[in-house]
């Protein structure tokens, strides 16, 4: 069965194959755990494991000042990042539909209107992308990567938290997206200020972006680097363990001692940081890939505990986090190799 889906199987919108396919004996005990996991989910936050990674709704916004103009706003959803200048803003993400109000004119007090002049969105989570009408008016140019607008613009299904998304508003689409075969790190600027972006492929998502801030040394990861919580493997929109760590990597290329590192949601990082994250990623990664192919599955990776001593330093469900990177795991790499 499994090879006759991976046969099927050949582009990233694998939301809705995962459950219409899906018929064997060792595929059910799958699903079963991970309806489980997505039961667990609904019930501790009705929205996802990513969403009860952030922040509460009613938590307070809060701007702190990084360095030369950039402003880190928290409380949003996720991380929101604002640099101002005189020439206009730049902001990176957009936090939660909830808070797209409150975070529109908290940026509008700090970087005078219009409210931004270039929005980047880091990938389509809604923790990153909701604000994103309120805060971008026609015209404002929306950068992502492709598949990130691609996400946004469609219906889907997501398994492991048993929850349809819709699509979203035509005026929260990006409007300036671009290819991983682009050139890159591609570049936007802002009066004397340069920006660099660049794509950080099958990491959280497939739409994953860096935005670096060179001047200021300051990177904003998007969901490819999280704080003392383990990782978010959105394996339905393409995210897997590997293409995370090999994100990891890249960052951590990017970095000298002084470097900010913004992660999707929670305190600033450092090089040490990432360096973590990469051990326990390919750590971890190696043991499930082992497990995997000797035709054992994800409840053997949860009971043989693949990510015990990593448990202390990374908040959150590691079942999930066992199961995400598993199922990514097969999904873009195994395939039909596992029986
Ligand atoms: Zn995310």
């Amino acid at each position: 069965m499994r090879a006759r889906i991976a046969a099927c199987f050949g582009t990233t919108r694998r939301g809705t194959w995962v459950t219409a396919e899906a018929e064997s004996s060792v595929d059910a005990g799958r699903r079963d755990v991970l309806k489980a996991l997505a039961g667990a989910a609904m019930l501790a936050g009705g929205g996802g494991a990513w969403r009860r990674a952030c922040a509460a709704d009613d938590e307070k916004l809060t701007a702190g000042a990084l360095r030369g103009g950039l402003t880190l706003i928290t409380g949003a959803g996720g991380n929101v990042v604002l640099l101002t200048t005189p020439a206009g803003a730049i902001q990176v993400d957009s936090g939660s539909p909830e808070r797209a109000q409150d975070l529109a004119r908290l940026v509008a007090e700090r970087s005078g209107s219009p409210p931004a002049r270039t929005l980047f969105n880091t990938h389509w989570h809604l923790d990153h992308t909701g604000g994103n009408e309120a805060a971008a008016p026609t015209g404002t140019p929306i950068v992502a990567h492709e598949n990130t607008r691609l996400w946004m613009t469609t219906k889907f299904y997501v398994e492991w938290e048993d929850r349809y998304y819709q699509r979203r508003p035509k005026a929260a689409w990006p409007n300036k997206t671009f290819f991983s075969s682009d050139p890159q790190p591609l570049f936007v600027d802002v009066g004397k200020t340069r920006v660099e972006y660049a794509h950080l492929p099958e990491a959280h998502t497939d739409g994953d972006i860096y935005v670096r801030f060179p001047e200021q040394n300051v990177i904003v990861a998007g969901g490819a680097v999280t704080a003392s919580r383990y990782p978010v493997l959105d394996y339905i929109t393409g995210g897997w363990i590997g293409g995370l760590a090999d994100a990891t990597k890249k960052l951590i290329a990017l970095c000298d001692a002084e470097t900010l590192v913004v992660p999707d949601v929670g305190p600033v990082q450092r090089r040490a940081d990432l360096e973590a994250q990469k051990e326990m990623l390919e750590t971890v990664r190696q043991r499930i890939e082992a497990i995997a192919l000797q035709g054992r599955g994800v409840q053997d990776m949860i009971a043989e505990g693949v990510t015990k001593e990593f448990d202390a330093r990374y908040a959150g469900d590691s079942k999930l986090f066992i199961s995400n990177a598993y199922e990514g795991l097969w999904w873009s790499r195994l395939r039909g190799i596992v029986a």
